[in-house]
């Protein structure tokens, strides 16, 4: 028979060990903000009900027209995976009673899926950090969602995005400007392209949004929402601009960020760069105060904003090395079949007494000589060397490997004592002194 190599999901990645590192430092300090501003972690399921996307998202979106991935269960049910969180998040917060009478700071991370055609920064797995809040109304949570996402970039070193804002008004202003918009759009009709002509009726807004070159011209001639927003809506939307102002903040106003997705509402706002191509928003979000009541809650302002996680690493991978990669202390040796018995116990042992101390043991045998190149290959700063004369004495040879220093016997119970307690950075100065 032969076998063939079967390969991942077209679309979907590996995340090997060493870009491991640049996710698991995004994620630290993602971590590390959040809970400094506040923010709670939750965490939802993969898979929710079909309905809930196409209520929340809008039937007429990319999303939920084609690039879902939907599956009937073994009860028949229609299920997707999640292709973002919000939806989730809203009903999870609606189910669990989270929004009653109480205002709520969350944050999740994890996969998202998406049908697209695959390209840089474009993949069918990835990875967002969602930020939600519910029951706070005003343009000064906007500014907070802001000004910690600027925050953020700060920490990672993050430089050269840009901040886009625009206000989509309420849905009365917007249900009165669409009308509008798409007799507008309607009298050029014969110019569209076919994207645009397919969401005349459905969804005219997004058509703002095309990237085609052949479409700007009737994009930049037609009415702009930002001139016709209802009067709350403008007001929030000044009072966001003098927050972001005090701030420091620089931003751009685009009367064209729709975003793709129906339930925004008033402020929205993207984080992009040119580095990455023309996949260049790193992170979007806004206000979408309609959702709640929308999925059968009670009437309750929300606002969030979810980054992708991929394009921040590219970033990051741009700008600098790999955070450094965390070497073990030490490389425990074991040479014959009595060493290696006695080498698991005393391993745990040192474990028990080191918690700080990272110590990788050999295992799969070999002689003394093939251990110590694995040591040294392993990058650690020590190699411990447990032979059968070493056990029956209740020693250990300290051997180190990055300095040129000699070996030296130590009682085994004398080193544990020594080292007790201690952190990496004083490893070298105790074993060498002595
Ligand atoms: P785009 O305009 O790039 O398609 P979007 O408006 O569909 O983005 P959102 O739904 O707002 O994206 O998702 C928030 C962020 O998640 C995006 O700004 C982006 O950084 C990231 N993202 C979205 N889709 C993908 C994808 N298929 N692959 C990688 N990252 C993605
Ligand atoms: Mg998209």
């Amino acid at each position: 028979m032969t076998r063939t190599t079967l390969q991942a999901v077209r679309g979907m990645h590996d995340i090997l060990p060493e870009q491991c590192r640049y996710f698991a430092h995004l994620e630290e300090v993602t971590r590390e903000v959040l809970t400094g501003y506040g923010y709670e972690e939750i965490r939802l399921p993969l898979v929710e009900s079909t309905e809930l996307f196409k209520r929340t998202i809008g039937e007429v979106t990319d999303i939920v027209e084609k690039e879902m991935y939907t599956f009937e269960d073994r009860n028949g049910d229609s299920l997707s995976l999640r292709p973002e969180g919000t939806a989730g998040c809203v009903r999870a917060a609606i189910e669990n009673g989270l929004l009653h009478n109480q205002t709520q700071r969350l944050w999740y991370a994890g996969p998202m899926f998406r049908h697209e055609r695959p390209q840089k920064g474009r993949y069918r797995q990835f990875h967002q950090f969602g930020v939600e809040t519910f029951g706070m109304a005003g343009p000064d949570i906007d500014a907070e969602l802001i000004l910690l996402s600027r925050r953020l970039w700060q920490r990672l070193g993050i430089e050269g995005v840009r901040l886009e804002i625009n206000s989509l008004g309420s849905p009365a202003a917007r249900a009165d400007y669409r009308r509008r918009l798409v007799e507008y759009l309607s009298d050029h009709q014969a110019n569209l392209d076919e994207d645009s002509r397919r969401r005349l009726h459905g969804n005219p807004l997004r058509i703002l949004d095309s990237k085609n070159p052949a479409m700007q011209d009737i994009i930049l001639g037609a009415p702009r929402l930002l001139d016709a927003l209802d009067a709350e809506s403008q007001s929030h939307f000044e009072q966001l601009r003098h927050l972001l102002d005090a701030a420091g903040v620089a931003y751009h106003i685009n009367a064209r960020l729709v975003r793709g997705l129906d339930y925004y509402t008033k402020t929205v706002f993207e984080w992009t760069t040119d580095r990455l191509g023309a996949q260049g928003t790193v992170c979007a979000g806004g206000r979408y105060d309609g959702l709640v009541e929308q999925l059968g809650g009670r009437s309750t302002a929300a606002a969030g904003f979810a980054m992708g996680v991929e394009r921040l690493v590219s970033l990051l991978e741009e700008g600098a090395a790999p955070p450094p990669f965390v070497a073990p202390d030490f490389y425990l040796a074991v040479v014959g079949e009595e060493a290696e018995r006695h080498g698991v116990v005393w391993a745990e042992a040192f474990r028990g007494a080191c918690p700080a101390l990272r110590l990788l043991v050999n295992c799969g045998g070999g002689g003394f000589k093939a251990q110590l190149k694995r040591a040294d290959k392993s990058g650690a700063a020590f190699a411990l060397v447990l032979g059968e004369d070493e056990v029956r004495a209740g020693r250990v040879g300290v051997k180190p490997l990055r300095q040129d220093s000699p070996q030296r016997e130590w009682e085994w119970s004398a080193l544990l004592e020594a080292l007790a307690g201690t952190s990496s950075a004083e490893v070298a100065r105790i074993l060498l002194q002595h």
